[in-house]
């Protein structure tokens, strides 16, 4: 898997030169590449490199190709439809493999600049020093005004952790009073995010009833802030879903359902009561990204009967809900916390269907995480439980 990590280098002059001159011949091929129409890498050397070279005699070829691919990136991306791709003086300029070369060992890097090669310390903070084994792909500079500094992305590739295979499942529901409930009676505490939530909606209303510039302004910074409050709470709940002790996570697939279908609308309709505008898709890439991380697997299943079945005694019935919160089997008077039952009810699910998926072929039940996120993305249910 790919991480990206982020290191403070000194502002230095030589470098920041570089970027300028960088980004000056990015734009340079940006603007012969749009009069030509063509964003062919092989078209754009022909048509620029020569004038390149002339023009910023200092830049070597090897970040003559770098600019130029970047330039070829940037115009494939608009496709001559609209704009043309502008590039800042200072926005970040990226690296191939021969034009840096990192030395772990010593903490050090050396980077092309218009005076040749020259070697930075590169202050990698504790949290990111355990990446240190992987293989480094690519650089990216950017410099930061406010700060005054240049930062250093830095990809690398690092070895994925074994999958575990699926033994233990935890089913993790979105509850209509908590954003997170799990099979094994944990509750996501989410009374301080109502708090907040509600405080920021309350000051948002008062913003919008102004309608003058500056709080506009304002609400801008006040949504942003909002935004923020939210990646972090979700990145909390993903770690904690995560580190409990089981390795199979399972979560019920809304993706997989059509739009307008009932089932969808029906658990949105739960939780918009009382979270708004909460980001679920994230959180549910946190936890993917999470779980990769420590070798879990992530499983989807069809969200059909989960608050209708009794986890106790199986037996499926509308009827079987007394309240929005309280579960009640006709069957067999059962009596649990509804989202509490719907999520043992996926947990029950997803090792039906691993089990299923042993039976056929045994292979199948290793389920790798990066088939889980494609499968995603195309809207696909990887695991189905009816
Ligand atoms: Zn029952």
């Amino acid at each position: 898997m790919q991480r990206t990590i982020q290191c403070p280098l000194p502002a230095d002059s030589d470098l920041l030169e570089t970027i300028r001159v960088y980004n000056k011949a990015v734009q340079r091929v940006i603007d012969i590449g749009w009069t030509k129409q063509t964003y062919n890498k092989n078209r754009l050397h022909e048509f620029s490199y020569r004038d390149l070279r002339e023009t910023y005699p200092k830049l070597q070829s090897s970040l003559i190709q770098c600019a130029r691919d970047m330039a070829s990136d940037m115009l494939k991306r608009e496709k001559f439809k609209h704009k043309k791709p502008l590039k800042k003086p200072f926005s970040g300029v990226r690296y191939n493999q021969r034009t840096f070369t990192p030395f772990l060992d010593s903490g050090q890097i050396s980077i092309s600049t218009l005076t040749g090669r020259k070697r930075y310390s590169l202050i990698v903070s504790k949290y990111f020093q355990r990446y240190f084994e992987g293989r480094i792909t690519s650089l990216t500079l950017y410099f930061n005004k406010r700060r005054k500094k240049i930062i250093a992305h830095l990809t690398m590739e690092i070895p994925d952790v074994p999958v575990e295979e699926p033994s233990s499942f935890l089913g993790v529901d979105r509850g209509i009073k908590r954003i997170a409930v799990c099979s094994n009676n944990s509750f996501y505490s989410t009374n301080h995010i109502l708090a907040v939530k509600w405080r920021y909606q309350q000051l948002r209303k008062k913003l919008q009833s102004k309608g003058s510039r500056s709080s506009k302004r304002k609400l801008k910074q006040v949504s942003g802030r909002e935004r923020r409050f939210m990646t972090d709470e979700n990145r909390k709940i993903a770690k904690w879903v995560c580190n409990m002790p089981y390795n199979c996570i399972v979560l019920e697939n809304i993706r997989g359902l059509k739009a307008h279908s009932k089932q969808k609308k029906k658990v949105n309709k739960k939780v918009r009561r009382q979270f708004g505008n909460w980001s679920y898709y994230q959180l549910e890439r946190f936890i993917i990204e999470r779980a990769e991380k420590v070798g879990k697997t992530v499983l989807y299943v069809n969200p059909r009967y989960t608050s209708q079945r009794c986890s106790r005694c199986e037996y499926i019935s509308k009827s079987n809900r007394s309240s929005q919160s309280h579960f009640f089997c006709r069957e067999c008077w059962f009596e649990l916390n509804a989202d509490l039952n719907a999520a043992r009810n996926l947990s029950d699910f997803g090792k039906a269907e691993i089990g299923r998926a042993s039976v056929n072929s045994p292979n199948v039940a290793v389920l790798s995480l990066t088939e889980t996120i494609v499968s995603l993305s195309h809207g696909v249910v990887l695991a189905t439980s009816h």
